[in-house]
C-alpha cells in the first residue's frame, strides 16, 4: 500500500509537470492531456482529461487493470485509463505516462507517419529511433489498447508512440523526464515540418544513431 504522502507528492510533480508542458508551449489550444505516474507494481495516479489549471485534489489513484481505487475520474480520465494501464504493465521501470495531443507531433500521428529520429535532441532526450504509429482505435478502447501494447512489443526500445488520428503517448521513468522526451518529440516535429519547405529533412549518417548509442552508455557509465 503506496504512504499518503507519496500519492500527495506525486499528485503535486503531476501538477507541476502539467504546468511545465504548458509553459514550453507543447499543448494544444484545448489543453487536452491525460499525465499519469505509477505508485508501486500494481497503481499508479491519472489526471482529468483536461489539465489547464490542475489541481492534486483532481488526481485519481487507478489500479494498472484499469479499476479506479480512489479518487473521482472524470470521463475522459476513464475512457482513457487503459492506455495508460497497459504501458505500465508492458513496462515495469516505466515510472510515467504522457499523453497530449502536441500539434506538430500529432499531425504526423494524422498522417499515419512515423516521427523520425532526425534530431540531436530527440536523442539526447532518449529516443533514439523513430516515434512508431499505433492504428487508429476509439480511444481507450479494445483496439486502441491492442494496439498500444502489441507496438510496445515490436518496438520494445522506443519511448513514444503516435495515436493514429488521435495524439502522443510518451513515456519513461518519472513525470519530468518524460515531460522533457515530450518536449523534445514535439520541437523535433517542428522541426521536420519546417524543413519540408527546403526539401525535406536529411536522415544522420550511417551509424550515427549507434555512435550516440554508444556515446550516452559511455558518458552514463
Ligand atoms: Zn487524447
Amino acid at each position: 500500500m503506496t504512504e499518503p504522502s507519496t500519492i500527495a507528492q506525486q499528485a503535486e510533480l503531476l501538477v507541476r509537470t502539467a504546468e511545465h508542458l504548458f509553459e514550453a508551449g507543447v499543448m494544444s489550444h484545448s489543453g487536452h492531456a491525460n499525465l499519469s505516474a505509477r505508485l508501486d507494481d500494481e497503481s499508479f495516479l491519472l489526471t482529468p482529461g483536461f489539465v489547464r489549471g490542475l489541481s492534486t485534489d483532481q488526481v485519481a489513484v487507478v489500479g494498472v487493470d484499469g479499476v479506479v481505487r480512489g479518487g473521482r475520474l472524470q470521463s475522459a480520465g476513464a475512457e482513457i485509463v487503459n492506455m495508460h494501464g497497459v504501458v505500465y504493465r508492458a513496462r515495469p521501470h516505466v515510472g510515467a505516462v504522457l499523453h497530449t495531443h502536441s500539434p506538430a507531433a500529432t499531425a504526423f500521428a494524422l498522417a499515419h507517419r512515423p516521427l523520425p529520429c532526425r534530431t540531436e535532441l530527440m536523442l539526447r532526450f532518449g529516443q533514439a529511433e523513430d516515434v512508431p504509429v499505433v492504428p487508429w482505435g476509439p480511444r481507450g478502447s479494445d483496439v486502441s489498447v491492442r494496439g498500444v501494447a502489441e507496438v510496445l512489443a515490436t518496438s520494445p526500445t522506443t519511448s513514444a508512440v503516435l495515436l493514429a488520428n488521435h495524439g502522443l503517448l510518451v513515456f519513461g521513468p518519472d513525470p519530468r523526464s518524460t515531460a522533457d522526451l515530450l518536449i523534445a518529440l514535439e520541437e523535433s516535429a517542428e522541426a521536420e515540418l519546417a524543413a519540408r519547405a527546403l526539401g525535406g529533412a536529411v536522415d544522420f549518417p550511417a551509424g550515427a544513431l549507434d555512435a550516440v548509442r554508444a556515446s550516452m552508455a559511455r558518458a552514463a557509465s
